[in-house]
């Protein structure tokens, strides 16, 4: 049994071109499994394919930082070995999980950041590419004139004033029963530069084992103060249902922080979970190379959680 899954972050819409995405990610996985590809390999390519797609918050099309450029951070972990890597505020890179995989491969190391991921990533064949889409710039610039002109507009944390999506994350059971977890991100709109979100801390907003897989997406701070992946990992060893462990999580989330976010997740019996408290949460889920429809769980607190111009200094 295989089974795939696919986010395109919480507050992401639901249209059919950002849902046709995430099909097409989960099918690219499936494909990768199907010609004999590893588990990695499979996560890893569903991830580039949304990093490809300007409709999400990765690679290409990320949202931009307080000073006008991109940062991205990316991860990918292999629940079977538990080796895991990362890549945090790199510029000009699209395909930050790539890099991630090479962080894990042909490094010593564990994470690499700014600079110093940049000069690995084009060490090792990643063409320079600074991610901007006209949409994401246009954000940007009616941001910063907004907050020059004085006045008080709120912004989604998630999406930006015309973003419409976020991180992107890929979790998945291959057929000999190995978890691997893959996430990418543009981080939060307007952030600091410098500023690292949760897709790359191993344990905040990622986690594979041989229990389960998960990746989480919504505001990264709170999910690293609580290690929510790790949180819901421990609960499936405890016995839990995905189901009910994403839940536990978001609910714990909530209470500790008063965030947000959404939490994806399978387990190595197959069963998945896809748990949010935000707007919405698109997923797409192919479980024996078949699409099926994703027990989505929508906790009942929504998002309020926004940037105003006034954060903007
Ligand atoms: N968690 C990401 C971050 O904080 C953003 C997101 O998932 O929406 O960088």
């Amino acid at each position: 049994m295989s089974v795939i899954l696919v986010h395109g972050s919480v507050e992401t819409k639901t249209d059919p071109p950002y849902m046709l995405g995430l099909e097409a990610a989960a099918l690219t996985a499936y494909q990768e499994l199907a010609r004999g590809h590893d588990r990695l390999t499979a996560a890893e390519k569903a991830v580039n394919e949304l990093e490809n797609n300007p409709l999400y918050n990765a690679g290409l099309g990320s949202v931009l930082n307080r000073d006008g450029y991109v940062e991205v951070d990316g991860a990918i972990m292999d629940g079977v070995t538990g080796k895991f890597a990362a890549v945090a505020a790199m510029q000009e890179v699209r395909h930050a999980v790539s890099v991630a995989r090479k962080v894990m491969e042909e490094s010593r190391h564990v994470v690499l950041a700014g600079t110093g991921a940049t000069l690995f990533a084009r060490e090792h064949g990643f063409s320079a590419d600074n991610c901007i889409t006209a949409v994401q710039l246009a954000s940007w610039e009616t941001a910063i004139h907004l907050k020059r002109s004085g006045k008080e507009v709120e912004f989604s944390a998630f999406t930006g004033l015309i973003k419409e999506s976020d991180t992107v994350g890929c979790v998945l059971l291959d057929d000999h029963g190995g978890l691997a977890a893959a996430s990418s991100t543009g981080g939060s709109f307007l952030k600091l530069p410098g500023r690292v979100g949760d897709t790359p801390y191993i344990g905040g907003g990622i986690f594979a084992s041989s229990y389960c897989a998960v990746v989480c997406t919504g505001r990264g701070e709170a999910f690293i103060s609580t290690l929510t992946a790790k949180f819901v990992e421990e609960e499936i060893k405890s016995g839990s249902h995905p189901q009910e462990a994403a839940t536990k999580a978001i609910h714990r989330l909530h209470r500790l922080t008063g965030e947000f976010g959404g939490i994806l997740v399978v387990d190595s019996s197959g069963r998945a979970a896809a748990v949010h408290n935000c707007v919405s949460f698109p997923v797409a889920m192919i479980r024996n190379g078949i699409l099926e429809q994703v027990p989505l769980v929508q906790l009942p607190s929504h998002n309020t959680d926004t940037f105003e111009t006034s954060d903007v200094t």
